[in-house]
């Protein structure tokens, strides 16, 4: 199926890495508050304290009637959770996921991590594979000719790493949307996917399941949970595809430090 694919020029994309690095400082704000003690919600003021200091909007908040900045996705939670009066624990994964606009241009990102000491080798895994499902995805970015070549990466780094892909869910493009043409498939799939080039801007967000591929939805209409209780992580960001490169947009290095192990090389939009 043909999917209008909005094409960013330069310009754009640096708009779009204004709103990326606000996003990164939300996401590392949030994840300082997500201690055990706190709730849900504190991390999530976290995240929209930063967005509003920098005079940037939240597009999560409305979204769809979302009622918050960050969703806050607590163990077999998956992603999408709501924050609230949840109080974290030793031990916990939380997902944080959260987004922002600057002059119309969306940024989205969301990590991992376990608060306190975690309580089993396996978090440490789920968390650390989804990881770098993540990056892989990203380096193969660089080089790649359809998305189909992301696709696989993520696919093979999730395998390597004994986790299951949730099913049903995938990245997308971003640009005047969060959320607009074309997929980012986590996994391999029948279908052709989008083609690579300079303009294209994606985000790119592995989920993953320590047990099932299987999901379910709360009652609450948005937190996704897997559907064995196994716990769950989510790692994202959104990348620019430039005449001379790839660009992460939501890190303010550009993604240097997180492609180093995959020998791949960000080229500044300047
Ligand atoms: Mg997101
Ligand atoms: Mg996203």
């Amino acid at each position: 199926m043909p999917e209008r694919v909005e094409l960013k020029t330069r310009e754009q994309m640096r708009v779009m890495a204004r709103a990326g690095v606000i996003v990164e400082r939300a996401l590392a704000a949030a994840s300082a508050a997500a201690v055990a003690g706190a709730t849900t919600r504190d991390v999530d003021a976290a995240a929209a304290a930063v967005i509003a200091d920098a005079g940037a909007t939240s597009n999560f908040l409305g979204y769809h009637g979302f009622p918050a900045t960050a969703c806050v996705s607590v163990n077999e939670e998956i992603v999408h959770g709501i924050p609230g009066d949840r109080v974290l624990e030793a031990g916990d994964v939380v997902s944080i996921d959260c987004g922002a606009i600057v002059d119309g241009w969306h940024g989205d990102s969301a990590r991992t991590l376990i608060v306190g000491e975690p309580l089993a080798q396996a978090d440490v895994d789920l968390v650390e594979g989804t990881r770098r499902a993540l990056w892989a995805g990203i380096a193969a970015l660089a080089t790649a000719k359809r998305l189909e070549d992301v696709a696989a990466a993520i696919e093979d780094e999730t395998e390597r790493a004994g986790l299951h892909p949730l099913v049903g869910y995938v990245g997308h493009g971003i640009g005047t949307a969060m959320h607009q043409p074309p997929e980012v498939m986590n996994y391999r799939t029948r279908g052709r996917l989008a083609k690579v080039r300079p303009g294209l801007c994606v985000a790119i967000e592995p989920m993953n399941v320590i047990g099932t591929s299987e999901s379910e939805v709360l009652a609450d209409d948005w937190t996704v949970v897997s559907a064995d209780g196994s716990r769950g992580a989510h790692w994202e960001h959104s990348i620019a595809v430039h005449d001379d490169g790839i660009w992460v947009l939501t890190a303010a290095d550009g993604g240097a430090e997180g492609l180093r192990e995959f020998g791949v090389s960000p080229v500044p939009l300047a």
